[in-house]
């Protein structure tokens, strides 16, 4: 089996990399390391059946040979990034994934979307089920990634109903692990940073908002399991279990023994107030839940941030 992964240096990709090489399979990476990094994925390119090119998805790339499965990650992702990378991160959701979509029909490769969670924006129906059409700002400052991923799900159905293209759209919910960037503004490395420093701790409103958190490895069970089914219509792929913003600093200061305060920041616009995903339609298609508990999770990329300061 041959899996090309656009996005594959990035923090989820590049842990896809290694389970699909880990099970046999060969794997071509795309991706032009605007939010990703080299090292997430180097430790591969000595290993046989494993490909990187250093390449936009925005551009028209030619593959030689076969292709049967195309994972579609390739994106700015973290509200830093996106917000940094406005204009390609519209394009990489419109071109790239039409280009990524042209690519899977040409091999006749199954097509995996990863969309988000972001599509519900700041969500009026708690928690969120994938019949939820959301509640999105089309000019807030999310916009560009909300409905980037809002236009990349409707152009990957159009595929799948004009060509019978076999999609699958996976909607994350916030997932963490080993290779975050430290600097890359999500919550649980800019949490586990300032409390290993024992710099204070930045809340963003009072910190009753909510969040899910989902350990990478679960979620690359989800997305091989996902990417197996004959299912187009999205999966909501997350952990159901809800922290507030303030419960999840209160764990990760314990964790990292720190002294770090608070320091309180005002929401920023369009932050939504509760994310929570409802994985019924996951359980029952892909027999699938989160096993990794929060503590345990944080504690494993709590270790790896130490290593790399
Ligand atoms: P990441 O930034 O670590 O990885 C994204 C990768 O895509 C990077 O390696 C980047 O260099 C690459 N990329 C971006 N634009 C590109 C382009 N035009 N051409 C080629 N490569 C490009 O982010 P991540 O957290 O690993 O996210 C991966 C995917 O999962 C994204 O599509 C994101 O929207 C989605 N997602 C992630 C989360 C999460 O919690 N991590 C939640 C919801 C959705």
């Amino acid at each position: 089996m041959k899996v090309l992964i656009s996005g594959g240096a990035g923090f989820i990709g590049s842990h896809l990399v290694d389970r699909f090489l880990n099970d046999g399979a060969e794997v071509i990476v795309v991706d032009n390391l605007i939010t990703g990094e080299e090292g997430n994925i180097a430790h591969n390119f000595k290993k046989s059946g494993f490909e990187f090119i250093k390449e936009d998805v925005c551009e028209p790339l030619k593959i030689k040979g076969g292709i049967d499965l195309i994972l579609h990650l390739a994106s700015p992702a973290s509200p830093f990034d996106y917000l940094k990378y406005p204009i390609e991160t519209m394009r990489t959701a419109s071109l790239g994934t039409y280009n990524m979509l042209e690519m899977a029909r040409e091999k006749g490769a199954r097509f995996l979307l990863a969309s988000t969670s972001e599509v519900y924006g700041d969500p009026e129906v708690h928690p969120q089920s994938e019949e939820y059409w959301g509640n999105v700002n089309p000019v807030g400052p999310r916009s560009v990634y909300d409905e980037g991923k809002r236009f990349a799900e409707a152009l990957t159905i159009s595929y799948f109903r004009k060509y019978q293209l076999q999609t699958i759209i996976i909607r994350i919910f916030n997932t963490y692990g080993p290779r975050m960037r430290p600097g890359d503004g999500r919550v649980i490395p800019t949490f586990i940073n300032q409390a290993l420093k024992n710099e204070p701790i930045s809340i963003f409103g009072t910190g009753e908002q909510t969040r899910s958190f989902c350990y990478i490895d679960d979620m690359v069970e989800g997305i091989i399991r996902a990417s197996q089914v004959d299912y187009h219509e999205p999966i909501n792929l997350g952990n159901p279990k809800e922290y507030t913003i303030l419960q999840l600093a209160e764990i990760v200061k314990q964790l990292c023994n720190s002294t770090s305060s608070y320091r309180y920041l005002p929401l920023p616009e369009n932050d939504p107030k509760k994310r929570r995903p409802d994985i019924s339609r996951a359980r029952g298609l892909l027999k699938w839940e989160p096993k990794i508990g929060l503590e345990q999770g944080l504690s494993n990329v709590i270790d790896w941030f130490k290593k790399k300061m």
